[in-house]
């Protein structure tokens, strides 16, 4: 295995570690990492049932950890948007329409940024699994915030693993 494929799998199982730890609270189990320059900087798990709030899913949480860390340090939104031009997400689904739409927007507002590359199946069988483990134990939570959380993060019904670059 190469160096950056040992690197990609180390870091999809970190993604993987915050969906385990979405299960172990009874949400349906995504997870991921951003990476900037080589280091994890933030992490987020689905906490849509914990919060009540359908948009919480873990690329938002991610997202906004880092937004809220950049903004307290006095980055400027154009310094912003150039760090998340340079970040790597790591997330064990395929976002869903809102998240795919955030993170394109938050990828294409760099002057020199194209939108983001996606590369999917890395590690796929073991985020299905925790999926279907999850699903295969009945419905812990609310039939509404549940089939809604389905909707949003199954929207393309293709449960794989992706990472996002955004430069
Ligand atoms: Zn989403």
């Amino acid at each position: 295995m190469s160096d950056s494929c040992s690197e990609t799998v180390r870091l999809m199982k970190l993604a993987i570690d915050q969906a385990n730890l979405a299960m172990d609270a009874l949400e349906v189990p995504v997870g991921c990492v951003i990476v900037h320059d080589g280091k994890v900087v933030s992490s987020g798990r689905n906490r849509t049932t914990e919060t009540r709030n359908a948009t919480r899913h873990a690329e938002m949480e991610a997202v906004d950890v880092l937004l809220e860390q950049w903004q307290k340090n006095g980055l400027s939104m154009s310094e912003v948007a150039e760090k998340f031009s340079n970040c790597t997400l790591y997330v064990t689904c395929e976002p869903c329409i809102m998240c795919a739409s955030a993170l394109s927007i938050l990828g294409s507002e760099v002057p020199l940024g194209k939108g983001f590359k996606c590369t999917g199946g890395i590690m796929a069988s073991e985020a299905v699994l925790l999926l279907r483990t999850f699903y295969e134990q009945g419905n812990p939570n609310g039939w509404f915030v549940l089939s809604l959380t389905i909707y949003l993060e199954l929207f393309s019904l293709s449960v794989i693993l992706y990472f996002y670059n955004f430069s």
